[in-house]
């Protein structure tokens, strides 16, 4: 085999992070569509949403109460003669035109404060006497309503265009008036998975055989990051074959393949990309689980299709897992044209020590437990990163520094939520 050598280049899991980070900031999602407003939850936003009008829009009382001018509480208790009862929805001809000295209305809560006040009473605080009313307690100005477009002005940007729309950027887009969104089109990922021992779900395994379960787990982590995944079959250690299939995923947005980039004689990934004259821009990342993890690009052999992203992600599948959340979401992420986010880490106490070598940053299947501001933190035990069964138990990583030997029990520590 004539293989041009791949040189190999291990990068700290910050450095990988950021050599994927830049990539994705380079790429344009692909086209849009229409969707209706309850279809778009989960999808990305690719127009932005403006306010057809102020919002609120007309000075909001947040309280049952009174409608006053606040300086005539200055003096308690006082007694302000009730010249309307304003309701949440008032025909604004039955609004008073003004509030004047010694004035009130009594008003609910949604319901516009006429002009004259500046300020709503909580009815807790007030009796009423026939046609006047006693309060016994002072207001600031301002307090107990929302004024005019204080949330936001008529014309302004509510949703930003790569929004990842979830349930309050849906209300906030339904209190605009959007029965229909402008969304990106999914990214298609295609889900190569390899290794002579893999077989599909539905076959019965041979006794030293594996079943697949690499693509499922990638393909729910695909759906989560806004992408559509497209199952490969599944490709045995075989160059020629192989090549077949990494074709075949080239058609696709993105290329993920799992297993066969290890050191292993017939870890033939990296081999044939290479013969495709493939650009690596990392063929490690000194992480546990995911190691071996290889990112790069390549262009595809029919037609003219541009250079594809692609990663190979380590078999073993608690590694496909974790290297998909680190390095894979934020490329499919750009590619379904989210705007880009940091990766995040909460912290939360250790419940019982840790100990490890160094070299290497770990993000082991843990849990959070605890009830309340009482979160505390434990590694799930495992047999390592082919573990499913304990990585299914699990409901986070704990996050572990690569020069870390010794993490004592309630040191806060990194997690990543799941
Ligand atoms: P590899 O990265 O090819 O050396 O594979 C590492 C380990 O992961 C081996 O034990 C494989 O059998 C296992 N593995 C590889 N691909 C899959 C898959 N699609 N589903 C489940 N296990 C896999
Ligand atoms: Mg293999």
């Amino acid at each position: 085999m004539s293989a041009p050598p791949t040189v190999s280049t291990v990068l700290s899991f910050e450095d990988a992070r950021h050599t994927v980070e830049q990539h994705a900031a380079q790429l344009s999602p692909r086209g849009m569509e229409t969707v209706d407003l309850l279809a778009a939850e989960g999808r990305v936003l690719a127009e932005s949403v403006v306010a057809d009008r102020n919002i609120p829009p007309f000075p909001r009382s947040t309280r049952d109460g009174y409608a006053v001018r606040s300086e005539d509480l200055s003096h308690l208790p006082a007694h302000l003669e009730v010249i309307a009862e304003i309701r949440a929805g008032e025909n604004s001809e039955n609004l008073p035109e003004l509030i004047a000295p010694g004035q009130t209305a009594s008003i609910m809560t949604g319901a516009p404060v006429p002009p004259g006040a500046d300020a709503v009473v909580m009815v807790e605080y007030t009796s009423v006497q026939g046609s006047t009313v006693e309060i016994t307690r002072g207001v600031a100005p301002g307090e107990n309503f929302v004024p005019t477009g204080a949330e936001a002005k008529q014309g302004a940007t509510l949703i930003e265009r790569g929004t990842r729309l979830a349930e309050a950027s849906i209300a906030l887009a339904a209190s605009a008036g959007n029965s229909l969104l402008l969304v990106h089109q999914k990214p298609r990922v295609a889900l190569l998975t390899t290794g002579d021992e893999i077989v599909d779900i539905d076959a019965r395994p041979g006794p030293t055989q594996i079943r697949n379960s690499n693509s499922y787990s990638l393909a729910v982590q695909v759906r989560k990051a806004c992408g559509e995944p497209v199952l490969l079959p599944i490709a045995p250690d075989e160059p020629r074959q192989l090549r077949v299939l990494i074709e075949e995923g080239l058609r696709s947005d993105l290329l993920l393949m799992t297993g066969g980039v290890s050191m292993g004689r017939y870890d033939l990934v990296e081999q044939v990309l290479s013969e495709m004259h493939a650009e690596f821009f990392f063929t490690g990342a000194k992480i546990q689980p995911g190691r071996p993890v290889v990112f790069g690009r390549v262009a595809p052999e029919t037609g003219s299709e541009p250079c594809k992203y692609f990663f190979g992600l380590p078999g073993n599948p608690v590694s496909t897992m974790v290297t998909f959340e680190l390095f894979a979401r934020p490329l499919l992420e750009a590619l379904a044209g989210m705007s880009p986010r940091p990766l995040r880490f909460v912290y939360a106490r250790l419940k019982t020590e840790i100990r490890v070598k160094p070299g290497l940053k770990r993000f082991l299947p843990a849990n959070l437990t605890g009830e309340f501001e009482d979160a505390q933190v434990e590694l799930v035990p495992w047999q390592g990163s082919g573990d499913i069964a304990a990585t299914a138990r699990a409901n986070c990583y704990a996050v572990i520094a690569a020069d870390r030997e010794l993490i004592s029990a309630g040191e806060m520590i990194p997690i990543l939520p799941r």
